[in-house]
């Protein structure tokens, strides 16, 4: 892949981007569309289309570059909270189809949408699920 993804451009350097953070592995950019002020996404240089496509090695170091920018995000530009947000899927929400980890700096009184409408969880649910496991 690659020819036709833009996040492999962007995160490969063939096109400009706000990037506050880049090493071999990662390039970290701010959203062009952002949800609040400091929106973020870790985009990985390698292309994987969603989570599941990401190689555990480069989803084990994620966290920990997430748990680092978020840090400096959020002290910087002194925010009340921080969510990660990571879509995977057109039902999920997803649009551009190389992984990226969303990182959205929240203000008090922000209009940022991250919520649902909780259901119930059904004993006739739990039991599906839990033979999965
Ligand atoms: P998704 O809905 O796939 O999880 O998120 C895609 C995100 O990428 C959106 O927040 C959108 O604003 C952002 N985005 C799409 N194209 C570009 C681009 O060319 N540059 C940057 N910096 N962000 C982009
Ligand atoms: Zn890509």
């Amino acid at each position: 892949m690659g020819d036709n993804c833009i996040f492999c451009k962007i995160a490969n350097g063939e096109i400009p981007s706000a990037t506050i953070y880049e090493d071999g592995d990662f390039r970290a950019i701010l959203d062009l569309g952002p949800a609040s002020k400091g929106h973020t996404l870790i985009l990985p240089k390698k292309h994987a289309a969603n989570l599941f496509d990401l190689p555990d090695e480069t989803a084990s170091k994620l966290l920990v570059l997430a748990k680092k920018l978020g840090a400096t995000l959020k002290d910087g530009l002194q925010a009340d909270g921080l969510n990660l947000v990571q879509n995977n899927g057109t039902a999920a929400g997803q649009t551009v189809f190389h992984f990226h980890l969303h990182l959205i700096p929240r203000y008090a009184n922000d209009t940022v949408n991250v919520k649902w409408q909780p259901g119930k969880l059904t004993e006739e649910d739990k039991a599906e699920i839990l033979k999965f496991f």
